[in-house]
């Protein structure tokens, strides 16, 4: 009999395929068995009207059977089956396959072999693995049944065969063993299960297989020596219902807890699980997880962020980056969506307008979850924030803080005043009468900021001050700049927006000016002023910023690099009140020299409290031995 041949484009895909170097060629299987359910679904349709059928829902199901002698895989339906018309329409043309669109894709990067796979190719991605493929199927309403053949890109033959019963059966002979690819796994029947298990274990239908087990004798069950025995038992490699798909209150907590370790492979206890089904423009339901620890490798770019993307219960890919922002990329969990056609490339994926909308609609479900913990279940919510607080500093610092607004009320920052993490909006709802301003200070931790000469004042006079004790703190709210119309202000500011409440006659000012005009003579360039403090209280001295370069930035950039002349201008701030500054004050009419050794202890101390570097320490020991 005439070989026929296929179509061009259907040859193309089919030569691509064949010579498939792509690593995921277990996929073929999915395809397979996504065939073989929508046969029955539409089977399954006709039953419902058709009494003559003398069939239920519960008769249907798919069959996989593994030959190791014949190296052939055999997979069987009894759904709707097709005629010679069906066979040349559908299997001998591309173009009413879903591997159509597909094609397309084709025509601007045939090398890009990565786009097989992830997605829906259809029938043919069989030839990944199969040398020859033979349909046998029987059209439900037809007497006769035929055989579909093809080795490949030399066409196919359709020949009149016997058959009972309606269906399909397709019979893979698989590819020769090279010596990189070992095909003889897909008969394997461990390898078989689990990809059941992985690509297909919410068709909605049975997908049976005679799996071989052992057992202990019977007679020999109560012997020393017991005696085993082989036998096949046919079992449901596929779990058909999936969790996402059952009523909430149907669903007890643990079950969606041990869904969750199984699916991610995380061993914590997911803190919030959230389940929403969505019916209107778009149709779908998600269930998505908020986990309590954060992966090992979650700060890494190992880390892949996404959620699983289902078509009517086959997976369609593992990692769908597309449906959460980077912001909220801990958030784990699957959507399942019937608006989305299984053969959909990746690039198709990323325009399609129902994964924005539900891309979307996601992140708005996790914002108001979020929101709702930080509300009600503020425990958790810290612990949440602990885990991934990190991560919502980043988003709002990313993109040149284009997130700011949608994340700057899930922020927390340790408070001076609460000694707890506490909201942007809680801070500024009890600000003090007057206050103008969102106190920070940054540090290595809350004592260390709390010894700080610089926020003693803000502390002394009652004024709550945030801590910035991570990395991405002050950049955070530097990003910010205002919150509800306030500004940020670091404590190290020079001016931080308070009058001083005590007046200094002019005697007491011309006084201060000449100590201020000593230091600074002394000191040189080393610091671009001195002043008398307005924040001092029990300290001699502290160092404050002025200009746009704060302490810490200087100290980040110098961190990450090197050399990089990042420099805060240092303002010397000198509490007048101080014994050491006033002894300094007395020393200039007595002994200037030992009055300038003065001036320099206390600027090296001063850059000490700042955790600023010495510029030459053993100068710095020196000098105070030589005043001890
Ligand atoms: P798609 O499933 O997106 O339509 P495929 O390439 O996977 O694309 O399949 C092509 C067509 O072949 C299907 O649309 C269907 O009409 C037919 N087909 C494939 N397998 C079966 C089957 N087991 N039973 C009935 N029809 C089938
Ligand atoms: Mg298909």
């Amino acid at each position: 009999m005439a070989k026929k041949q296929f179509k061009s484009e259907s040859k193309r895909l089919l030569d691509l395929m064949i010579n498939s170097i792509y690593t995921h060629k277990e996929i073929f299987l999915r395809e397979i068995i996504s065939n073989a359910s929508d046969a029955i679904d539409k089977l399954c349709f006709i039953a419902l009207t058709d009494d003559k059928l003398g069939m239920t829902r519960s008769d249907f199901n798919i069959f996989i059977e593994a030959d190791k002698d014949s190296r052939t895989l055999k997979i069987t339906d009894n759904g709707i089956g097709m005629d010679k018309d069906d066979l040349e329409n559908n299997l001998g043309t591309i173009a009413n396959s879903g591997s159509f669109k597909f094609k397309n894709e084709l025509e601007e990067k045939p090398d890009d072999i990565d786009i097989i796979g992830q997605f829906g190719v259809g029938f043919y991605s069989a030839f990944m693995v199969a040398k020859e493929i033979v349909v046998n199927t029987k059209k439900y309403g037809c007497d006769t049944a035929y055989c579909w053949q093809s080795s490949g890109a030399d066409g196919y033959t359709i020949t009149e065969i016997e058959k009972d019963g309606i269906g399909t059966e397709i019979i893979l002979t698989l590819k020769d063993n090279t010596d990189d690819e070992n095909y003889d796994e897909f008969l394997e029947q461990y390898r078989l299960q689990s990809l059941v298990k992985k690509y297909s274990d919410y068709i909605r239908y049975p997908i049976l297989m005679d799996v071989k087990k052992s057992r202990v004798k019977e007679e020999t069950k109560d012997s020393d020596k017991p005696e085993y025995e082989d036998y096949t038992e046919r079992e449901t490699l596929n779990s058909m219902i999936p969790i996402w798909q059952r009523p909430k209150k149907d669903v007890k907590q643990e079950e969606y807890d041990r869904f969750y370790n199984e699916k991610f492979m995380a061993a914590d206890k997911p803190i919030k699980t959230i389940v929403t089904s969505v019916e209107g423009v778009v149709t779908y339901k998600a269930l998505l997880f908020i986990p309590s620890t954060a992966p090992y490798d979650f700060y890494s770019k190992d880390y892949k962020k996404g959620l699983q993307l289902y078509s009517s219960g086959v997976l369609i890919t593992e990692n769908c980056e597309e449906l959460v922002p980077e912001y909220f990329r801990f958030v784990r969990g699957i959507v399942d969506t019937a608006d989305l056609s299984l053969n959909i490339s990746r690039e198709m994926l990323q325009h399609d307008r129902h994964l924005l909308t539900i891309a979307q609609n996601i992140e708005k479900k996790i914002k108001n979850e979020l929101t709702s913990m930080l509300k009600n279940d503020r425990e958790n919510y810290e612990k949440f924030f602990a885990a991934f607080g990190r991560q919502l500093k980043y988003g709002v610092v990313a993109d040149y803080g284009m997130h700011k607004d949608e994340l700057q009320d899930l922020l927390m920052f340790y408070s001076s005043t609460e000694k707890k993490l506490v909201t942007l909006s809680e801070y500024v709802d009890r600000m003090k009468e007057g206050q103008e301003r969102i106190y920070f200070a940054t540090g290595e931790t809350a004592a260390a900021i709390d010894a700080l000469p610089q926020t003693e004042m803000l502390r002394s006079k009652g004024y709550e001050i945030l801590y910035c004790t991570e990395d991405a703190d002050e950049f955070t709210l530097q990003t910010l700049m205002m919150y509800k119309e306030k500004r940020f202000c670091s404590a190290t500011n020079d001016d931080l927006g308070i009058e001083s409440d005590d007046e200094k006659t002019e005697d007491e000012k011309k006084d201060s000016t000449a100590l201020l005009t000593f230091v600074k003579e002394t000191l040189g360039d080393k610091v671009a002023e001195v002043v008398e403090s307005k924040k001092l209280v029990s300290h001699p001295v502290c160092l404050t910023a002025k200009g746009g370069i704060s302490f810490e930035m200087e100290k980040y950039f110098n961190a990450v690099q090197p050399g990089s002349g990042m420099k805060a201008q240092r303002v010397l701030e000198l509490n007048m009140n101080h014994t050491a500054v006033k002894n300094m004050e007395a020393l200039i009419q007595t002994d200037v020299d030992k009055a300038k050794k003065y001036a320099e202890v206390l600027y090296s101390q001063a850059l000490l409290i700042a955790g600023l570097p010495l510029e030459n320490p053993s100068e710095y020991t020196d000098l105070v031995c030589s005043l001890m």
